[in-house]
């Protein structure tokens, strides 16, 4: 998973803004298989579009889409063509 420091710089290159406070919740330690969860993308894309608009939603699930590109990269032992098919059958490139 990229570490904040990424997270805020994708921010800061697509928006001009880092959007930290979004990222760190999302990161947050005790909770973030909760919030990293897709089936919640909805509920908590809502919740960043009343907070932050449509902008706040879409850096949350722009990190959403980074880390699960990053994690299915590290690993090992899989068919690359099959990995790659996977992750933009899924939107992620
Ligand atoms: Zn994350």
């Amino acid at each position: 998973m990229p570490p904040l420091e990424v997270h805020l710089k994708t921010s800061i290159d697509r928006t001009g803004k880092d959007y930290k406070e979004i990222h760190q919740w999302i990161d947050d330690p005790e909770k973030k298989y909760e919030r990293h969860d897709v089936t919640k993308i909805l509920e908590f894309g809502r919740m960043f579009e009343e907070k932050y608009g449509k902008e706040g939603a879409e850096e949350y699930i722009r990190h959403i889409h980074d880390d699960l590109n990053k994690r299915f990269h590290k690993l090992e032992n899989v068919d690359r063509k099959m990995l790659d098919d996977t992750l933009a059958y899924f939107g992620v490139k």
